[in-house]
């Protein structure tokens, strides 16, 4: 079998899990989800076509250098623009545990999973957290950059000052609920706050690692072990800047990244969160892959740096699925 035919037929086999993309701000404007679009890297051919499985869909309502005014408004009409993606036609599924998207893998559907990104979302209410729960949300990275009611983000990166008393009931009740924390934009102290009291496996859905390039969105090795032994998922992020300290991007960088994390912790804590929709590159920066339509060509990079064939898909998303089957059920 030739080489590039072992990907396909591998790529094709496996579950397929993108941990972040943020393309319900794109789908509640002009794009039209079910079209294949020039603008924007996420829409349901390309999911289609890159083989996605499941599609973390980070919903948030940060306005970034403001305080978030009405919050649940804002979710509420997020939800909606989600809830009316969904009903136009087969195809497009929520999942909300496991057993959804191995549904979804066996019917060809591609699969939604809700998250939310920065807690402001809750407005300080676990009445809130709760409703999105029962809207299908099963994922909430507690901060953006900036601190909120609870937590502090990265631009509080030298803070000492993790989660406020109110952000450890959070994280409790997400424990009960069955929702993953996601660590991704937490400053250390939170992250910590975190990986001490969190009962469950947590996320980092789109970061890297630090060593390979110091930015304040990435993960110390002392991170990485503490996430593993929690039996959590990093997924490697595509954003130039953190990939590399001269800001540069490319399907090679990005398996370093992998290759250090499963070298630090094993390759049962490495899975890919492309950030889609959530960044512009510079124009000189390279990328990783184009689009979602694209993600074929991480399997063949994976097999091509010696990885085999069962890493391959527990990286793809054979890993994240683990996670959301002990958290979420
Ligand atoms: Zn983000």
């Amino acid at each position: 079998m030739s080489s590039n035919t072992r990907a396909t037929q591998l790529h094709s086999e496996a579950i397929i899990f993108d941990g972040h993309c943020d393309t319900i701000l794109p789908m509640a404007g002009k794009r039209d989800f079910r079209q294949r679009n020039q603008q924007g890297q996420v829409d349901l051919p390309r999911l289609q076509e890159g083989g996605i499985t499941c599609q973390i869909f980070a919903m948030g309502v940060i306005d970034p250098g403001k305080r978030t005014t009405n919050a649940a408004a804002k979710m509420l009409r997020l939800f909606d623009t989600f809830y009316r993606e969904l009903e136009r036609g087969e195809g497009f599924v929520l999942a909300t545990c496991a057993e959804d998207i191995r549904q979804a893998k066996a019917n060809g559907d591609v699969s939604a999973f809700l998250s939310i990104e920065g807690g402001e979302a809750i407005q300080g209410q676990l009445e809130l957290l709760r409703m999105y729960y029962r809207l299908g949300v099963r994922a909430m990275g507690l901060t953006w950059n900036h601190p909120n009611e609870i937590a502090n983000g990265v631009d509080e990166e030298h803070s000492p000052q993790g989660l406020t008393p109110f952000g450890f009931e959070v994280v409790n009740e997400m424990n009960r609920l069955g929702m993953i924390v996601d660590v991704s934009h937490l400053n250390e102290a939170s992250f910590w706050d975190v990986a001490q009291n969190c009962s469950a496996p947590f996320i980092a859905s789109h970061s890297n690692a630090y060593t390979l390039c110091p930015h304040r969105r990435n993960l110390k090795d002392e991170q990485l072990q503490a996430l593993a032994d929690k039996g959590g998922v990093v997924g490697v992020v595509f954003v130039p800047p953190f990939m590399d300290p001269k800001g540069k991007a490319s399907l090679g960088r990005l398996i370093d990244h992998m290759d250090h994390i499963a070298g630090l912790c094993g390759v049962e804590h490495v899975g890919i969160g492309s950030d889609f929709d959530g960044f512009t590159a510079a124009p000189d920066s390279g990328e990783v892959i184009p689009d979602a339509s694209s993600f074929g060509r991480l399997t063949e990079g994976m097999l091509a740096r010696g990885y085999k064939d069962e890493e391959v898909k527990s990286i793809l998303g054979g890993n994240f699925l683990r996670v959301v089957e002990k958290v979420a059920g």
